[in-house]
């Protein structure tokens, strides 16, 4: 048997779904493409990582040969209906980028010790361009959403590469757009309109960018989410779905039934946006941790999204959690929950606000207090 076949069988075995094989080429398409809309993806190029690189993969690994794609069905079990349009699928599913003490980030160390005992070199810390190298491997195809598809599983996958040094059994390329000709419901979805065009997406609009990107110790971003994009959030803390639940590549994927994830089961039940805002310590590491553990590791910038939800409920209910949260001493929670009860509007609202903008100090509150006075003064 080749040593290809014993690759494919192992990763098959492991339970990915599917494995393709390319040569380790440039992806030079992907470099144009960035380089082209720099405006937009300055933050990208700007990643101390130099992420830019691993689309040249022999440039970092002299030796490499062939790039391993190998794709992972998140969406096997159910995921729970309180859930669902507050955390996307794949930060449900606890896959991506998973710890490697955790089963999902066990998978691909195990792939690497399987390719290592069998004698490959294996490159290290080269951020291949997953979604082109899935499509180059015949792993995947495009949707004009910018999601990777295959099969059955639509775009419920996780994607990952493992760049070698063996040369392989190459796998022919499925590099193409698969989507019905005149099908623009991704487009016609997305809350922000983010997808601008068939395969463009402008990361600052994308609500789930907004969710996790934006935090003050990143190059050329930062923690300031426009108010036009948080109404647009709705109750989504952490990751946006909705261009790929409106997708038909998708919808039957979408109607299958699935046994229950008894661990989301429990977490679900547990879970709520008002214990979000507060954010006490056992909450956070039993509930939000275990979801929410690849973006963000400050606090404060999940909590502000909770603030964000909460504004959006436009329930009067959630006042006397905000009305606590007026007076956090992290500014970050201050300003977004000052947002939410002019969001919420309402006298008990406007007065908390009016005492809060008495006592508070820091400028970029006193600004969001001042416009969230403004937004409700007709409430
Ligand atoms: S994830 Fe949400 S906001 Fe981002 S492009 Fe898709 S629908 Fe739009
Ligand atoms: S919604 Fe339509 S256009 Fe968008 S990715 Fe799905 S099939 Fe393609």
């Amino acid at each position: 048997m080749s040593i290809t076949r014993d690759i494919k069988d192992f990763a098959l075995d492991i339970g990915y779904s599917k494995i393709g094989i390319t040569p380790a080429d440039s992806f030079q398409d992907h470099i144009d493409e960035v380089q082209s809309r720099g405006e937009i993806y300055d933050y990208y190029l700007a990643d101390p990582r130099q992420l830019l690189q691993g689309a040249q993969p022999k440039k970092i690994m002299p030796s490499a040969r062939s790039i391993i794609s190998l794709a992972w069905d998140y969406a096997q079990k159910a995921f729970p209906e309180p859930l669902l349009g507050k955390v996307g699928r794949i930060y449900q599913a606890r896959c991506y980028n998973a710890p490697p003490d955790r089963i999902n980030g066990a998978r691909l160390p195990l792939m690497m010790d399987f390719l290592a005992k069998m004698g490959c070199e294996i490159g290290k810390g080269i951020f291949v361009p997953e979604r082109r190298a899935g499509a180059r491997a015949g792993v995947t195809t495009f949707g004009k959403n910018n999601f990777a598809y295959t099969g059955k599983s639509g775009s419920f996958i996780l994607l990952s590469s493992i760049v070698l040094d063996k040369e392989l059994e190459y796998d022919a390329p499925t590099y193409s757009v698969k989507c019905p000709r005149d099908c623009t419901a991704c487009m016609d979805a997305c809350p922000t309109k983010a997808i601008y065009e068939p395969l463009k997406l402008n990361p600052r609009r994308c609500l789930a960018f907004n969710a996790f990107s934006t935090q003050d110790e990143r190059p050329l971003v930062t923690s300031y989410i426009p108010p036009e994009i948080r109404e647009k959030m709705g109750t989504r803390v952490h990751g946006c779905d909705v261009c790929q639940e409106a997708c038909p590549r998708n919808s039957a994927k979408l109607k299958e039934k699935y046994p229950e994830d008894p661990f989301l089961v429990n977490l679900a039940e547990e879970f709520s946006l008002t214990k979000m805002l507060e954010m006490p310590d056992q909450f956070y590491e039993r509930t939000i941790r275990p979801i929410m553990y690849n973006y963000i590791q400050d606090k404060k910038y999940l909590r502000r999204n909770a603030a964000i939800a909460l504004g959006n409920t436009g329930d009067p209910d959630h006042v006397p959690v905000l009305a606590l949260a007026m007076e956090d001493p992290e500014e970050l929670v201050r300003g977004y929950s000052a947002w939410a009860l002019g969001r919420i509007g309402g006298p008990r609202a406007r007065s908390i606000l009016e005492s809060g903008l008495k006592r508070e100090h820091s400028s970029p509150v006193i600004d969001e207090i001042k416009a969230a006075l403004a937004d409700s003064a007709g409430s």
